[in-house]
């Protein structure tokens, strides 16, 4: 838990959030300014910075991350449509929250 991290307070429950999906190492929540209409964050609890960052330990992390974007895909109705996964990298990348997170965005006609 990283001071003044607002993923952190969001994946700790002191920011409230509603959470679509939490389990041990992540959460899930609507992006606050959605550019797709279906817009999510996939947010580990643990802080880490950015990609940059991730250590070997991380890497079930970062898998875990992907499954669970599937799975979230498939909860509100992208999978077979298709959609995009991403995550910005520092400032020179769009990084706004300097807390790991995985955007998954689809759901356009
Ligand atoms: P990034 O540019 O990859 O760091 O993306 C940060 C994302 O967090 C942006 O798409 C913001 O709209 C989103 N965001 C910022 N504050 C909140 C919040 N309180 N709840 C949900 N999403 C947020
Ligand atoms: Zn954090």
């Amino acid at each position: 838990m990283e001071k003044d991290c607002l993923f952190c307070k969001i994946a700790s429950g002191q920011t409230p959030t509603e959470i679509l999906f939490e389990d041990d190492q992540l959460v899930v929540f609507k992006d606050i300014n959605p550019a797709a209409p279906v817009h999510l964050l996939i947010v580990p609890k643990k802080h880490i910075r950015s990609i940059n960052d991730i250590a070997e330990a991380d890497l079930p992390i970062i898998g875990q991350m992907h499954w669970v974007a599937r799975e979230m895909a498939r909860q509100h109705g992208v999978s077979s449509s298709g959609y995009r996964l991403f995550t910005n990298v520092e400032k020179g990348g769009g990084q706004l929250i300097f807390h790991l997170h995985m955007h998954l965005i689809g759901g356009w006609k």
